[in-house]
């Protein structure tokens, strides 16, 4: 169902990262869901971004490019959304290659945690199914799942995966001053991804803004996937509080997961600027 001609959806996930679809299926699941512009953001990469752009031409989707980077702060990792970069710049680019040994190293020691725990093949499986793409998480839960060790990447992640559980490996991703400057260095505006999930107390949460606003980021998702009204009012007020433009994005990453599907996402408070009007 084609519904509207001007739905964004700013955040979402394809193979080159945790999303279980190629960028071509993506742009196609897209369309077919009224999206009028979308972001492809996937973790510490760009890689999918080529292809993206080639299928959303075929599709008449605006595509723009983007990229969600891991960002240590205050010992925990926050998501820095980036749109509108230019994949070429090349301190981005030695930025993601530097968050992709990262990820590498972390991927190794989290599979020897699991061998000791008494699944040896996890971090092979993980490494296949990640293939080309950034390995992430979401492959060591797939890999669990598929064993039989859980019944569900979700309890993979309750029981090994997440922070203070057993195969947790502790990570210093990139500064968050690093972040904000790959990402307007190449001509991009900075967008906090998901506030409400980091479990950040409002103080936190406050004191994270001033840190983000002073080095330049610019934007803060309001409206996610699977917000409720009380948090798109609560992070409206942050909005408005420290200036900020106001994204939108399902964090979509597989169809499998039908609560958070692209493009389904509610209006923005009216009184907001949108982050599109950056580059529209
Ligand atoms: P990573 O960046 O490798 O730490 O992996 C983070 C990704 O794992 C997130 O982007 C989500 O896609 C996924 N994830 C994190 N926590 C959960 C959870 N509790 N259940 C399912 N997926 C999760
Ligand atoms: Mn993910
Ligand atoms: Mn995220
Ligand atoms: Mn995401």
């Amino acid at each position: 169902m084609i519904i509207g001609g001007n739905l964004h959806d700013l955040h979402c996930h394809s193979l080159a990262s945790d999303g279980a679809l190629t960028p071509e299926q993506l742009l196609r699941r897209a369309a077919e869901r009224g999206v009028a512009t979308l972001a492809l953001t996937d973790h510490d990469s760009v890689a999918g971004l080529e292809r993206a752009a080639a299928a959303a031409r075929e599709s008449g989707i605006e595509l723009i490019p983007g990229i969600e980077l891991s960002v240590s702060w205050g010992g925990q990792c926050l998501h820095i959304v980036g749109l509108g970069i230019d994949p070429g710049s090349a301190r981005l680019r030695a930025g993601i290659a530097a968050l992709k040994d990262i990820r590498e190293k972390r991927a190794a020691e989290m599979g020897c945690k699991l061998a000791k725990l008494g699944f040896p093949g996890c971090y092979a499986a993980a490494c296949e199914l990640a293939g080309e793409g950034m390995i992430t998480r979401t492959h060591f839960a797939r890999a669990l799942a598929l064993s039989g060790a859980v019944h569900d990447d979700k309890a993979a992640f309750e029981r090994f995966l997440a922070r203070g559980k057993p195969a947790f490996v502790r990570t210093d991703w990139a500064k968050l001053e690093d972040a904000l400057a790959w990402i307007s260095g190449s001509g991009g505006v900075a967008v906090l991804a998901h506030p409400s999930r980091y479990g950040l107390t409002a103080s936190r949460l406050r004191a994270f803004l001033e840190e983000f606003r002073a080095g330049g980021g610019q934007g803060i998702e309001v409206v996610c996937g699977n917000s409720t009204p009380e948090e798109i009012r609560g992070i409206a007020l942050l909005a408005r509080r420290f200036d900020l433009l106001a994204s939108a994005g399902s964090d979509f990453h597989t169809p499998e997961h039908v609560w958070v599907e692209l493009g389904r996402l509610v209006p923005l408070p009216e009184d907001l600027t949108p982050v599109w009007s950056f580059w529209e």
